[in-house]
C-alpha cells in the first residue's frame, strides 16, 4: 500500500468504481432487454390469442400482397391448412363464378393502394358455399409505398340470403304489379272499347262529391235518406248539384239526337230526363245506402226537346262512379199503345156482341113470362064474363100476374144491370125454397100441358150461393125444356122431377128429369152449343145461357139420357 501514493489509490478507486457502475448498467440493460422479450412474447401470444378469439377471418400480406398471415378461423371453416399461408392457393376456395370479380377488385385496390369490399361465395369444409364479404387495407409507408395489407372475412350469408329473398320478392311483387296493371289496363280497355262502341246507352257520373256530403250525414247518425231529404231539399239539391256526368257513350249521344258527346255530357245530369230530380234521388238514396243497382222507366230530354222513354239501370261500379245504361223503349210502347188500342177495339166490338146476345137471351127469357101472362089475361077475362063472375078464379089469375109482372121487371133489371156493370146479386139461397117459387110460377104452363112437377129433397139441404133470378131462369128453362120434350107424352105419362141432394166437397146437385124421348147420342155433345135446336121455332140458345149462369156461380152443367128414358139436366152449385 505503501508503494500506493494518493493518486494512484484515487485512480484505483475511480476505475473500480466506473468498472463497478459500467457492471450494473449493463445488467439493468440486460435484465431490461429480458423484460421486453418477455412483453413482446406475452403480447404476440396476446395476438395470436385475439386473433383465434374474433369469429372472422383475418389476413395479413406483404407488400407484393402474398399472404403472409391467416388466421385459424380459415382452416376452421375451410378445413385447410394454413401454417404456412405462402404456400395456400386461396383462390381454390372461391366460387368460379365470383372469382373474376374477386381477382379484378384484389388488383384493382392494389394498383390504387385504396380500400376494397367484395363479396363472394367461399367453398366450406362441408363442401358448401357461404357467401362472405371481405374488406382489406393498406399500411402505407411515410413515402406512401405499401408497407403490408392487413383484411378480414365475415359470413354474410344469412344477411345475403335475406337480401336476396327480399330481392326476389321485390322482383315477384314488382312483376305482379306490372301484370295487375295490364290487366288493370287491358280490361279498363275493354270496358272503354265496349262503352264505346256498345249499341245500349251508357252515361258515367261521378258522385265522389255527393258521396262526401252523403257520409257526412251517415256521420252525423242520419239513417233515412228519404226522410231527410224530404225535410231538407236544400240538402237534396246540393247533392244533385255535386254529380257530374263524366261522359257518356255514342250510343246515348245518338239516342238523344246529338252530333257531339261532350254537348250532352255537359248538360247538367237533372236537365237529363222528364222525371230527373226523382231518378237522381234514386241515385243518391242507392249511393247512401251501398245499394249495387237502381233500375226504372223514365223520358229522357235529348236535343231540341226529344223525349225519349227509356228503362234506365244505374248501377255502381266503384265507391264514386254509377254508370248508368238506357233501353230505349219507344217502340215498345208505341207496340203497346197500339195493342192497347186493338184491345179496346175488340172490347168494344165484344161488348157488342154482348149486347147481341143479351138482347137475345132476353127476348127469349121474356117470352115465357109474357106468353103465361097473355094466357092469364085470357083466363081472367073469361072468369069476369062469366055469369056469375069467377072472382076467385079471377083473384088467383091476378095474382098469377103480379108475380109474373115482376118477374119481367127482375129479369128486365138484372139484364139492365149485367149490360151496365156485370153485376149480380149473389147470396145465399134455399134450394128447394126457389123450386118450389118456380113451380108455382109455372103452375099455368103445367096444368096447361098436363105436365105434374115434383120436387124432392134431402133433409137439412144448405143453402147455395146464387143469384135468384139467374138461377129461377135456369130452372125454368130446364122446366120448359122438359115440358116441350113430351108433348108426344099421353098427358096423364108427363111429369117432370126436380131433386136436390149434396154431393160432397161443399157442392149441392140439382137434377131436372123428365119422361121425354131423351136426348139423340149424337146431340149430346151439341146441346150447349149456341143455336143448337132441334125444334121448329126454336132458339137454340135457353141451354148455353144456363151453362154460362151456372159456371159463372162455379158450378157446371151437364145432360144425360135417364136410366128408365127421359132426359136429366144436372147442375151443382157451390155451398153458401
Ligand atoms: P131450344 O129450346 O130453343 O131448342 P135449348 O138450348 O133450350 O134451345 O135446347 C137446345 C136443344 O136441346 C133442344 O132443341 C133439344 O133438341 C134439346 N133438349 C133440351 N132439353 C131437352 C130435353 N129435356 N129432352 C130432350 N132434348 C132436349
Amino acid at each position: 500500500m505503501d508503494g500506493l501514493s494518493g493518486g494512484g489509490l484515487f485512480v484505483l478507486v475511480t476505475t473500480w468504481l466506473l468498472a463497478a457502475a459500467v457492471g450494473l448498467s449493463l445488467l439493468a440493460a440486460r435484465r431490461k432487454l429480458h423484460a421486453t422479450r418477455l412483453a413482446l412474447t406475452d403480447s404476440r401470444q396476446e395476438l395470436e390469442q385475439l386473433l383465434l378469439a374474433v369469429p372472422k377471418i383475418i389476413w395479413r400480406t406483404g407488400p407484393t400482397g402474398l399472404p403472409d398471415l391467416v388466421n385459424k378461423r380459415f382452416s376452421a371453416l375451410t378445413g385447410a391448412n394454413v401454417d404456412d399461408p405462402r404456400a395456400v392457393d386461396f383462390t381454390r376456395f372461391v366460387h368460379p363464378e365470383d372469382l373474376p370479380a374477386v381477382q379484378a377488385t384484389w388488383a384493382q385496390a392494389r394498383a390504387t393502394r385504396q380500400p376494397f369490399l367484395v363479396r363472394f361465395r367461399l367453398r366450406h369444409a362441408d363442401g358448401n358455399y357461404r357467401w362472405m364479404s371481405s374488406t382489406g387495407r393498406p399500411s402505407l409507408s411515410d413515402s406512401g409505398e405499401v408497407r403490408r395489407w392487413y383484411g378480414g372475412i365475415i359470413d354474410i350469408d344469412c344477411e345475403y340470403a335475406a337480401v336476396e329473398a327480399l330481392r326476389q320478392l321485390n322482383v315477384t311483387l314488382q312483376q305482379r304489379v306490372e301484370e295487375r296493371s295490364h290487366d288493370l289496363a287491358r280490361s279498363e280497355a275493354r270496358y272503354r272499347r265496349l262503352f264505346e262502341v256498345s249499341n245500349i246507352s251508357f252515361c258515367e257520373q261521378d258522385i265522389g262529391e255527393a258521396k262526401a256530403l252523403l257520409d257526412g250525414l251517415k256521420s252525423k247518425g242520419v239513417t233515412d235518406f228519404r226522410g231527410y231529404v224530404t225535410a231538407h231539399p236544400e240538402f237534396l239539391d246540393r247533392c244533385v248539384n255535386a254529380v257530374r256526368t263524366i261522359e257518356v257513350n255514342e250510343a246515348l249521344a245518338r239516342l238523344l239526337g246529338y252530333g257531339d258527346r261532350a254537348e250532352l255530357a255537359a248538360k247538367p245530369p237533372r236537365q237529363n230526363a222528364e222525371n230527373a230530380m226523382q231518378v237522381l234521388t234514386n241515385q243518391l238514396e242507392a249511393a247512401f245506402h251501398g245499394w249495387s243497382n237502381i233500375e226504372g222507366r223514365t223520358i229522357l230530354i235529348g236535343k231540341d226537346d226529344r223525349r225519349v222513354p227509356v228503362f234506365y239501370t244505374v248501377r255502381l261500379i266503384s265507391e264514386t262512379i254509377q254508370v248508368s245504361s238506357h233501353i230505349d223503349l219507344t217502340e215498345r210502347e208505341r207496340i203497346e199503345a197500339q195493342r192497347m188500342a186493338a184491345q179496346s177495339e175488340r172490347a168494344q166490338s165484344n161488348r157488342i156482341a154482348t149486347v147481341d146476345a143479351l138482347s137475345t137471351s132476353l127476348a127469349h127469357e121474356l117470352n115465357q113470362p109474357i106468353a103465361a101472362i097473355m094466357t092469364d089475361v085470357g083466363t081472367g077475362v073469361r072468369w069476369l064474363q062469366a055469369d056469375p063472375p069467377n072472382t076467385e078464379g079471377l083473384l088467383r089469375v091476378l095474382r098469377r100476374l103480379e108475380v109474373n109482372g115482376q118477374r119481367l121487371a127482375d129479369i128486365v133489371q138484372r139484364t139492365r144491370d149485367q149490360l151496365v156493370k156485370g153485376k149480380r146479386d149473389i147470396g145465399p139461397l134455399d134450394l128447394i125454397k126457389l123450386a118450389f117459387e118456380t113451380q108455382s110460377l109455372l103452375e099455368g104452363d103445367l096444368a096447361a100441358r098436363g105436365t105434374t112437377m115434383t120436387i124432392t129433397c134431402a133433409p137439412g139441404l144448405q143453402p147455395v150461393a146464387a143469384d135468384r133470378v139467374e138461377l129461377q131462369q135456369v130452372l125454368v128453362n130446364l122446366v120448359l125444356n122438359g115440358m116441350e120434350a113430351m108433348v108426344d107424352l099421353p098427358r096423364g105419362d108427363r111429369s117432370i122431377t126436380v131433386t136436390a141432394q149434396s154431393v160432397g166437397e161443399g157442392f149441392i146437385q140439382v137434377a131436372v128429369a123428365d119422361k121425354g124421348p131423351g136426348i139423340a147420342e149424337e146431340n149430346l155433345a151439341k146441346l150447349f152449343q149456341p143455336f143448337f135446336t132441334t125444334k121448329p121455332g126454336g132458339m137454340g140458345i135457353g141451354l148455353q145461357i144456363c151453362r154460362s149462369a151456372i159456371e159463372a156461380l162455379g158450378g157446371t152443367l151437364r145432360a144425360r139420357n135417364g136410366e128408365h128414358g127421359g132426359a136429366v139436366f144436372e147442375f151443382t152449385l157451390p155451398v153458401a
